[in-house]
């Protein structure tokens, strides 16, 4: 006889229908045992993070609150990818949703309490709970297609228990919906229809097994192997990679709020710190959890100018195979650390003198030479992994404490430290530029007060030729528009952003704390760059030093003038120039301005087109993280790739705002098809406007025309 459902008057229903609950002490056995099986799993996790160093990452928690709701709850970055973007949202809702209904039951049935009854049953536990549970399902269909049937290349074919893991979920859903369908047509519950699926599940089985006898047989069957699997499940969580179901919103909370992809501070002065991470030891915390983080997506690598040229490097690679070392010498790391703890300097030593060396040993040095330090995986990972401050703490042990690193970036290196700049051979001296143009030092400034900015030319703005004239170019639009600037000339020093990027952190502190001294002794506040690289150098990792400035790129200026009206321009100039901006990575990745550059070029009336990797999913133009003074010969060309990209929009001319990348863009148009019939051109936007003004002013377009020899 079918139990009845509830009373006619109100809707509920028995928890247990159909099952002996003398038998129910198995269940509860079980559920202590996921209980311990997880606890270990997740106390072994948390133990491996508490071997790192010291990180403050607990600050600001509203603002980290807010990331979790936006990217963890809201799934923000994962929605970017359309397709495995809803499937996980639909898996990762549903599931939710699943586990609230499931505590529900708990409260009403074990703790008594009865709010499974009435409208909330029937819009939650009946019709809500089936209808995600049926979304879920849809969810891990498509992740199953993808996965195994799809294969788009960034994931890889994946292990067993990946595959174990996503059939396990299949197998809760699909039973979840045979043992409520079974119950619903077996009591011909009068509620049965708030439950579509589950019912349209029911009488499909009744059609399979006909009599209730059998129905009650499946149900009762069912219904113990979905609570083994569950179970199982659960207890497996943290020994697969599923558990960044707990580590990817962790992770969220605890990502950077500060200044994007900056490399970990590191105190010289103390001679028993570690130069660059040697052991898993030398990464902070943050920076272990990053690796149990990792859902393995391949985000990261799709995104990864190397990776798409051939080089030897994949950033989901980088953070795998410091995990799986992590993981696999567990146990010496957590001795090494009790030992180092307790002060127990030879133990220590002993230990970690046998584990494998992070760079060179478990990552290869061609791998972490080859990042050009773009932030383009950190961009597109869904969980906030911050894959450049690791890379650049392995790259220091190399630079540092092995004197190893590729011979052209050596050289550069030599240059800094001997000439304060990294262009070995340039014979231009940092007055060269300006020579003919009104331009004044703040040492001839009589009252450094009046001046409005400081003018930070650059290495590239003084000693490379073709940089010279953006420099030329700039210094006259803030002339022509009033702007009081002045320069360091002779006393500016490169910021040392190259040595920084190639772990050479001695070089760049000595260079770094010679620019604030200079620019502190002029009480200089606001400063102009037009180069991303020096802008991310004076904006944000010279705070450390003592400099604190107000820095904008020399994009935000000139947007702001136009948008005063305080440059005369001829917009027919460059109506019919059909272009394209290629956004560097410093700039925007690093900073998010993207906004500015294009609003100049849409000012000119230029007609712009964007190339389909633009803003934040731009594509690296190769010489960031110092590849400027270093070719890797491995796999193709990072700028050739970029430039192809920029001539296929059929731009006239490829606009940029990054001495670096004017460069790189010139060399990769070089033999791309179509680019020299055409006489596609690599500008900064600054000459556009310089050129604009010249157009309406006679006498500076004379001097224009000088400098364009200049
Ligand atoms: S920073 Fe750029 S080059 Fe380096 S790993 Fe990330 S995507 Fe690749
Ligand atoms: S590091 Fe981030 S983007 Fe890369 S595979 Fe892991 S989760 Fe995905």
């Amino acid at each position: 006889m079918p139990e009845a459902a509830g009373s006619v008057t109100e809707a509920t229903r028995q928890v247990y229908w159909n099952i002996n609950t003398d038998y129910l002490w198995v269940m509860y056995a079980l559920m202590v045992l996921m209980t311990v099986a997880m606890g270990y799993g997740t106390w072994q996790r948390v133990r491996t993070w508490l071997i790192g160093k010291p990180e403050v990452r607990w600050d600001r928690p509203g603002q980290r609150l807010r990331r979790v709701l936006v990217h963890a709850l809201g799934q923000a970055r994962l929605l970017k990818n359309w397709l495995p973007g809803i499937a996980h949202a639909l898996l990762f809702f549903g599931f939710i949703v699943l586990f609230l209904g499931t505590v529900v039951v708990f409260i009403h049935e074990d703790l008594g309490i009865p709010i499974m009854r009435g409208r909330f049953y029937l819009y939650f536990h009946s019709l809500t709970l089936d209808v995600f549970g049926a979304l879920a399902t849809i969810g891990l269909g498509v992740f199953l297609w993808r996965r195994y049937v799809m294969r788009p290349g960034q994931l890889e074919k994946g292990k067993v228990s990946d595959f174990l893991l996503l059939l396990g979920l299949f197998v809760i859903m699909v039973t979840g919906f045979v043992i409520e369908g079974v119950r619903l047509v077996v009591t011909q519950d009068p509620w049965r229809l708030w439950s579509p699926f589950g019912y349209l599940t029911g009488l499909a089985l009744a059609a399979l097994f006909p009599g209730e006898a059998a129905l009650r047989a499946v149900h009762a069957a069912t219904w113990w192997f979905h609570m083994a699997v569950v179970f199982a499940w659960l207890g497996a969580l943290p020994y697969t990679k599923a558990f960044h179901l707990i580590t990817g919103p962790l992770n969220v909370f605890f990502s950077n709020l500060d200044a994007k992809g900056e490399p970990k501070p590191m105190d010289l002065e103390d001679e028993t710190a570690a130069l660059g991470a040697r052991t898993a030891l030398d990464l902070t915390w943050k920076q272990l959890l990053d690796l149990d983080a990792c859902t393995e997506c391949g985000r990261c690598e799709a995104a990864c100018p190397a990776f798409a040229e051939g080089k030897p490097l994949s950033p989901k690679r980088v953070i795998l195979d410091l995990r799986e070392h992590v993981h696999a010498h567990r146990d010496e790391l957590l001795r090494a650390k009790a030992a180092q703890l307790a002060g127990d300097q030879e133990t220590y030593e002993s230990i970690v003198n046998h584990l494998p060396i992070l760079a060179g040993g478990v990552i290869k040095e061609e791998t972490l030479w080859a990042c050009t330090t773009c932030r383009a995986c950190e961009e597109a990972c869904p969980v906030f992994i911050e894959h450049v401050p690791t890379i650049l703490e392995m790259r220091r042990y190399l630079a540092m404490e092995q004197a190893e690193m590729p011979e052209t970036l050596a050289s550069a290196m030599e240059s800094m430290e001997t000439r304060q700049h990294p262009y070995r051979g340039a014979t231009a001296d940092r007055t060269d530029w300006y020579r003919d143009l009104p331009v004044r030092t703040m040492a001839e400034v009589e009252d450094p007060e009046e001046i409005e900015y400081l003018y930070w030319v650059g290495c590239a703005g003084a000693f490379d030729e073709r940089v010279q004239k953006v420099a030329r170019a700039l210094a006259r639009v803030m002339d022509r528009a009033g702007i009081k600037f002045a320069v360091l000339g002779p006393e500016e020093q490169c910021t040392g952003d190259p040595a920084r990027r190639s772990g050479n952190e001695y070089h760049y502190e000595m260079l770094a704390r010679a620019n604030v001294e200079t620019l502190n002794s002029y009480k200089v506040r606001r400063i102009v760059t037009h180069c991303p690289h020096c802008l991310q150098q004076l904006k944000h990792e010279y705070k450390r030093f003592g400099g604190h400035y107000e820095v904008i790129h020399h994009s935000e200026l000139v947007f702001k003038l136009m948008e005063e009206g305080k440059l005369d321009l001829a917009r027919e100039l460059h109506q019919a120039l059909r272009v394209t901006y290629h956004d560097p990575c410093y700039l925007g990745r690093y900073n998010d301005v993207y906004d500015a550059p294009r609003g100049v070029l849409d000012g000119l009336g230029t007609q712009r087109v964007e190339m389909a990797r633009s803003r934040e999913r731009s594509f690296c133009c190769g010489a960031g993280g110092a590849h400027m003074w270093y070719e890797d010969k491995q796999g193709g060309k990072i700028n050739r790739n970029r430039a192809e990209e920029a001539v296929g929009t059929g731009a006239e001319v490829v606009v940029t705002g990054c001495p670096f990348c004017l460069a790189m863009m010139e060399s990769g148009i070089k033999g791309v098809e179509g680019a020299e019939e055409r006489g596609v051109k690599v500008r900064d936007f600054v000459e556009l406007v310089d050129e604009a003004l010249a157009q309406n002013d006679g006498e500076a377009a004379a001097g224009a025309q000088a400098g364009s020899a200049d």
